[in-house]
């Protein structure tokens, strides 16, 4: 079937055409009317134009030819008289294929805004601004596998039921088939040996520990898929259902994670500026004034490289701009981050080795003793972008570890058993997919990127 993008890229040679779209808008002259449609199939509308006199039965269809109907128009492919339009349809059949009555249908010509939007999300693909963040998150995520798989990546699909009580990566949500009804009229304790698992299970707030495993099988591998997180802060940053990609590589250390993770942030910036140019030149335009020359500049820059101590002090110097007080020891915040990388860096900043405890049991400890071998990647606006870290891949220090953080060290014994066999340095990071996201359009809220935004109290759709 014919597509309006297809169509738009193609010669006006005057060949017949039926097209199959929605109306976007409808605007009546003496002499003609104009119809544009979209398809879904690029940003562009391809304009209709029927000619006044097109009789009877087009006038009748064309009644209800509003915003939002479904329609099939026939007619000739010519070149547009009409500025930023290649070639239009020279109408000469009209049908409607299903209404969307104006006094009823939610989404007018008029522009809606964002928080509006939200609370009608089976509508808003329809929208100028959902339809690109629905075409670049498929380009993005087509991008992200093109990078592994280019560079000789195992995609693995990681469980995303787990009994481990692990991580620590943040609250996580349970998965019960208990009947929590009849618990609480009972009272007294819950036997999880009779829930679905034989034990406490939850949904996955990372892929990261079982994706190791197959690290020290494969060498290179990935995950990407849906994880889960109860954070229970409304932020413009965090959903409590978002996707991750975490590459892990084997017989590597920091620096190579950190040459690893630079260059696939680069990769995919230049995805999307040399394949979605369409929809980022909207989000340019629209969205985020600058965004494709920030991008621009990002892909041919090199990331700054910055230690936690030293990036603390940076912060301390200026610590009178800050809500949260800085010291070291301090988990960063969103305001600190963004000021290492838009004011100390301008631009991507990779800070590394923190302080163990506030950092997983499972990073790399270094000679210090006090601090760990981790790495965020922050990037202007957004922040965090990027977690990830050396492993600790001595067997003794990671169960001293363990031990320490009074983690209950059985739960892990498949863990420890990648330290006990074969054991090798190995490395790796998550990317919020939707932080990529963010990033990419300059769409503010993370629940305008995903499809249906899972957060706190929000589950409607
Ligand atoms: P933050 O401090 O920004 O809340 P985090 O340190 O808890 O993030 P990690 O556990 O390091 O996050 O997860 C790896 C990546 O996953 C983060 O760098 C971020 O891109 C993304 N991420 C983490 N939590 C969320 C969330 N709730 N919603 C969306 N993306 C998230
Ligand atoms: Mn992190």
């Amino acid at each position: 079937m014919t597509s309006v993008r297809e169509l738009i890229g193609s010669r006006a040679d005057g060949r017949r055409v039926v097209i199959k779209a929605w109306v976007r808008t409808k605007r009546e002259t003496k002499n003609a009317t104009f119809l544009e449609i979209n398809d879904g199939s690029c940003f562009s509308n391809l304009q209709c134009v029927f000619d006044g006199d097109a009789g009877a039965g087009i006038a009748t269809a064309m009644e209800k030819a509003t915003t939002g109907a479904s329609v099939a128009v026939g007619g000739t492919l010519v070149e547009s008289p009409a500025a930023g339009q290649p070639v239009e349809l020279k109408a000469d059949s009209l049908e409607v294929i299903g209404v969307a009555p104006v006094d009823s249908y939610p989404l007018q010509k008029k522009a809606h805004s964002l928080e509006f939007l939200r609370g009608i999300a089976h509508l808003r693909p329809r929208t100028n601004t959902f339809g690109a963040i629905a075409r670049m998150r498929n380009q993005m995520a087509f991008a992200v596998h093109s990078f592994f798989q280019e560079r000789g990546f195992n995609y693995v699909h990681t469980p995303i039921i787990t009994a481990s009580d692990c991580e620590g990566a943040g609250e996580m949500f349970q998965a019960t088939t208990l009947d929590l009804d009849a618990l609480a009229k009972n009272g007294g304790p819950v036997d999880y040996s009779k829930d679905f698992f034989g034990k406490k299970s939850y949904l996955s707030v990372s892929g990261q520990l079982n994706v190791e495993t197959y690290c020290m099988a494969l060498g290179k591998v990935y995950t990407f898929g849906p994880t889960f997180r109860a954070e229970n802060s409304n932020t413009t940053r965090h959903l409590a259902e978002f996707w991750m990609i975490e590459p892990e590589i084997a017989f590597a250390e920091l620096p190579d994670n950190m040459a690893l993770a630079e260059e696939f942030v680069k990769y995919l910036l230049s995805w999307a500026l040399d394949r979605c140019r369409e929809d980022i030149e909207f989000f340019d335009k629209r969205v985020q004034p600058g965004l494709i020359a920030m991008l621009e500049s990002v892909r041919s820059s090199r990331f700054a490289h910055m230690t936690y101590t030293d990036a603390v002090k940076e912060l301390v110097a200026h610590e009178e701009i800050f809500e949260f007080k800085p010291y070291w020891g301090c988990d960063l915040q969103t305001e600190h981050e963004r000021y290492l990388s838009e004011t100390i860096v301008k631009g991507p900043v990779i800070v590394t080795d923190y302080p163990k405890e506030i950092k997983a049991f499972y990073m790399r400890l270094n000679d210090d003793g006090k601090t760990v071998r981790a790495m965020d990647v922050l990037v202007p606006i957004i922040g965090e972008i990027i977690g990830g870290s050396e492993r600790e891949y001595r067997y003794d220090v990671l169960l001293a570890r363990i031990r320490e953080l009074g983690l209950d060290e059985k739960a892990y014994w498949w863990y420890l058993d990648l330290r006990r066999f074969g054991t090798a340095p190995h490395a790796g990071f998550g990317l919020g997919f939707e932080r990529l996201m963010r990033y990419v359009t300059g769409i503010e809220n993370i629940r305008d990127v995903i499809p249906f935004p899972r957060a706190v109290k929000q589950a409607e759709f």
